[in-house]
């Protein structure tokens, strides 16, 4: 049966018309047929079945959780208690998680089903999905693609209809670039939105998890669930949650809009020729509605990257520290002395993008570079996020597109990591800042596969980016001009 979003589904759970059961097998069977694009490490399939018999009757005597039967599939940095967990990588070799992340309780509590883990780049550090130990993940739309990365296979997974939602984590456009690959939804919340307690850390003042979806609805609708404090992550805002399944819809879209399109991401020479054609559909299609769409100056595109990549190295080069051949997973063999099983164990079990992220972390928080590399970036990115909170004092929304293309053939980025990097030009500023952004399916690329607009709102307005998107359904068909 087709899945038409969760408010649907639910309905044909009431009525009868088919049974969580029922939706779990299907899944579970489409995920064997599909198991050539890599998505899963690993399904849950005993698990599943045996929480659907429960759901079903959850259903039957009314009181099922908000999220009944909505099948979910996580990416392998998020902690789910007595489960195997790996970062898709070779250094948590047989490692099983004693605690389930906050997020994904919260989703366990609202009787969701989770289906398995989903093949991701080595500790979410990638853009393509190939930096997994585990090999990497086709596009479902064209396999001699990649999906994007690092949550490729979550977002693989949604595209090809394996689940229904996924979660992925998001610290530089982990989230909504593969979204923009793979035509689904990809929100990145606001820092601090949503626990990061129970996700393997890669950059703690960058990483948020999200949802991936088939509509805005679902994307509310999970929202709404992991949001919100927890005693377990500090970052973790206590502000009140919105209902934003509520709130998207009561958005006002009649009324108009500010947004601004940035001079620098315009101009932006790797821009392919279909991406800024759809984008100036878009803005023409605003403008349409009413709204206002103005251009405006932002002189730091190109310090984005440089500040991303120095800061979340030196983060990184901290957070991975723990994986240690003692602590956790892989252990070298052979090996006597304690150094000799940190380094042997380190070397075997970190994959070459995650070493070389660990080296220049180091490098960059060394003592005698410390001021020229990490504290000048931190400075700066303090002034980029001064100058983008100002922008949106004046404007509702950024537009932006999600990358500067449509997904790439598999091993055309892998062998240098300087133009990888750049894949995350558009959508780094959302983490820098730490403002909630959205990557909506619009429009097509070169060779027919869909592309990305991405909105970039104030914080903790996640329930108007999912309003605002809603009407970018009306304007697909803008003649070009
Ligand atoms: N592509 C970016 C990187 O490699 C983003 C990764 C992410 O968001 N986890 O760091």
């Amino acid at each position: 049966m087709e899945y038409k979003g969760y408010s649907s589904y639910r309905q044909d759970l009431l009525d009868g018309t088919t049974s969580v059961v029922r939706v779990v097998e299907e899944l579970l069977a489409r995920i064997d047929q599909q198991s050539d694009l890599n998505c899963f490490l690993e399904v849950f399939a005993p698990d599943a079945r045996a929480r659907a018999t429960v759901i079903d009757k959850k259903i039957e005597r009314g009181n099922a959780g908000k999220l009944a039967g909505m099948v979910i599939a996580l990416k392998d940095n998020l902690c789910y208690q007595d489960h195997k967990l790996s970062a898709s990588s070779k250094i948590l070799e047989g490692f099983q998680s004693l605690f389930s992340a906050t997020a994904v309780q919260r989703l366990l509590d609202e009787d969701a089903i989770l289906i398995g883990r989903t093949n991701c780049d080595e500790f979410a550090m990638g853009s393509s999905n190939e930096f997994s130990a585990f090999g990497p993940v086709l596009n479902p739309l064209d396999k001699t693609r990649v999906p994007g990365g690092s949550s490729g296979g979550s977002a693989a997974a949604v595209a090809a209809g394996l689940c229904h939602v996924a979660l992925g984590s998001d610290t530089g456009g982990s989230i909504r670039q593969p979204a923009s690959f793979t035509g689904t939804w990809g929100l990145k919340p606001t820092y601090g939105r949503v626990s990061r307690h129970g996700l393997i850390a890669y950059a703690s003042s960058f990483d948020q998890i999200g949802p991936f979806t088939q509509n805005a609805e679902d994307a509310a609708r999970v929202m709404e669930v992991i949001s919100g404090s927890d005693a377990f992550d500090s970052t973790c805002s206590e502000r009140e949650v919105q209902v934003f399944s509520d709130e998207y819809l009561d958005y006002d879209r009649s009324k108009p809009k500010r947004f601004a399109v940035l001079d620098s991401v315009l101009q932006h020479p790797g821009l392919q020729k279909e991406v800024r054609e759809t984008y100036a559909q878009l803005i023409d299609g605003l403008r349409e509605k009413g709204h206002q769409v103005d251009t405006v100056e932002f002189p730091y595109l190109d310090e984005l990257v440089p500040i991303y990549y120095l800061l979340t190295t030196a983060e990184a080069s901290s957070n991975l520290a723990r994986f240690d051949g003692v602590h956790y997973g892989y252990r070298a063999e052979d090996t006597q002395e304690l150094e000799e099983i940190h380094k042997r164990s380190r070397t075997e079990g970190f994959g070459p993008e995650v070493k070389r992220r660990i080296m220049m972390g180091t490098f960059v928080l060394s003592a005698g570079y410390y001021d020229a590399y990490y504290g000048k970036a931190q400075k700066a990115r303090r002034m980029v996020r001064d100058h983008t909170e100002k922008l949106l004092e004046n404007y509702d929304f950024l537009l932006t597109p999600t990358s500067p293309h449509e997904a790439f053939p598999i091993g055309r980025e892998s062998s240098d990591p300087t133009v990888m990097y750049l894949e995350d030009i558009f959508t780094v500023l959302a983490n820098i800042t730490g403002l909630p952004a959205l990557s909506i399916p619009f429009g097509r690329g070169a060779s027919g596969l869909p592309l990305g607009m991405q909105l970039t709102t104030s914080a903790w307005q996640e329930g108007n980016l999912l309003g605002m998107a809603e009407q970018f359904k009306e304007l697909r068909d803008v003649p070009k001009t």
